[in-house]
């Protein structure tokens, strides 16, 4: 498995060729701020003990304070995490909000978990790192496996310790205790947003055949937005299997066939895929938004879309990027296309602080102006220095990043 934060520090270096920055800035940008790992020990409901380990990674704030993700998942390490966060310090610079980078994880899988146990164990990982948490220091939000339940149980604990009462030092909330509306389906809506910013310049249809890999909050809500947006979605996935149908989906049918067996698996006429084929389908627009490293130098050259919209954190190794952009394939680059979910809980923060409660429409049109400006400065930079829209955006972040470390 190739390590994300190597392929991160790979699209670093690639962009210090491309764009004179300084040395010492490169250099200062491959390692992270701070780095800190806890055992979070809790009690389980069967009487015995167990320790998890848990992780926060503070990687760049010149910007603002460090905003960022927590992640549940087996797989979860400080490789991942490390590189989760470094991206989110561009993710915040592109998106031009005043937050900085972190992320942070338990490696665990919740679903063995109950309830309570889940509780104590996210209570737990406020009380490891509560001393660098806080509304102007750190701002955690949720990222895989890490619902809004989650966030209130993590904001109560916050508060109990400290006595905070802004609610400001974690986003992703539920709305009774101070979530943004519009939160949950900010990153899959941003995500759209680009796209619609860039679609005539990648030469795409005005309908396009869309294959989504991933039906969480991410890949979930981004299928029902381009389908109501006149799109058609011929393929979903999760971690056990993925449909296709040509004709496109009907994606409420597919979310109660999922509710009621649990899977997506024989869908009425649908046809059973492999994850692996429902990447390599024909269509018009590929939407990687499950987990990183899915398309790599083993399966870039058999990929058939004709762009690929990255709704999740790092899908494509360095080797794959170079593949799909010799190939002519455009890839519109995670850091731009899922910062709708950054830029949504940025708007909760500053909501929390202010003590104010924006509509659903205000904040659909802010994330909208938001995304908009952000996929035309990308765009410029990527035609400035004649390069890729991954190497724009990141051109675009790491200046802004700079004149602030001056
Ligand atoms: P989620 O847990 O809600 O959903 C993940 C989906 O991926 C699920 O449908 C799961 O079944 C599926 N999946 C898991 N393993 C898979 C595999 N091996 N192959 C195919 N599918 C698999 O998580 P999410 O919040 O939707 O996050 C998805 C991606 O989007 C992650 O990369 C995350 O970092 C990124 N992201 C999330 C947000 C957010 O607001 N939640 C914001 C920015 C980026």
């Amino acid at each position: 498995m190739p390590n994300p934060f190597e392929n991160a520090m790979t699209q670093l270096n690639k962009v210090a060729k491309i764009k004179n920055f300084s040395d010492e800035f490169i250099a200062h940008l491959h390692e992270p701020n701070k780095i800190k790992k806890i055992l979070i020990p809790i009690k389980m409901d069967d009487g015995s003990e167990k320790a998890f380990e848990g992780y926060r990674v503070q990687y760049n704030d010149a910007l603002g304070p460090y905003k960022g993700g927590i992640r549940y998942h087996p797989l979860t390490e400080i490789n991942e995490v490390k590189a989760l966060a470094f991206w989110m310090t561009l993710k915040c610079a592109v998106a031009d909000i005043p937050m900085g980078g972190g992320k942070g994880g338990i490696t665990v899988d919740p679903k063995n978990l109950s309830k309570g146990e889940l509780e104590r164990l996210s209570r737990g990982w406020v009380r490891g790192l509560s001393d660098i948490l806080g509304p102007h220091k750190d701002v955690p939000a949720p990222d895989v496996n890490t619902t809004p339940e989650i966030m209130a149980w993590m904001a109560d604990e916050y508060a109990k310790i400290t006595g905070d009462k802004t609610g400001a030092t974690f986003t992703g909330k539920p709305i009774n205790v101070g979530g943004s509306l519009g939160r949950e389906n900010a990153t899959g809506l941003g995500g759209f947003y680009v796209f619609n910013s860039l679609r005539e310049q990648i030469k795409l249809p005005k309908k396009c055949t869309i294959a989504i890999q991933g039906f969480g909050n991410v890949g979930g809500h981004a299928a029902r937005i381009f389908t109501e947006n006149g799109h058609t979605v011929i393929a979903v996935s999760d971690s056990k299997s993925a449909i296709f149908k040509k004709d496109g989906l009907d994606l409420k049918k597919v979310e109660a066939h999922k509710k009621k067996t649990g899977g997506l698996k024989n869908f009425e006429d649908a046809k059973n895929i492999t994850n692996e084929e429902l990447l390599e389908l024909p269509c018009d627009l590929l939407v990687p938004a499950a987990f990183e490293n899915v398309i790599t130098d083993a399966n870039a050259s058999k990929i058939k879309a004709k762009a690929i919209l990255e709704l999740a954190n790092g899908p494509l190794t360095p080797e794959a990027d170079e593949i799909l952009f010799k190939n002519n394939i455009p890839i519109i680059p995670d850091i731009l296309a899922n910062s709708g979910g950054v830029t949504v809980s940025y708007f909760e923060w500053e909501q929390n602080l202010k003590q104010e409660h924006w509509t659903e429409k205000e904040v659909f049109k802010k994330l909208k102006q938001k995304m908009e400006k952000a996929s035309k400065e990308m765009l410029e930079k990527a035609k400035e220095y004649k390069t890729s829209l991954r190497m724009g955006a990141f051109i675009l972040a790491l200046e802004r990043i700079q004149q602030k470390m001056l």
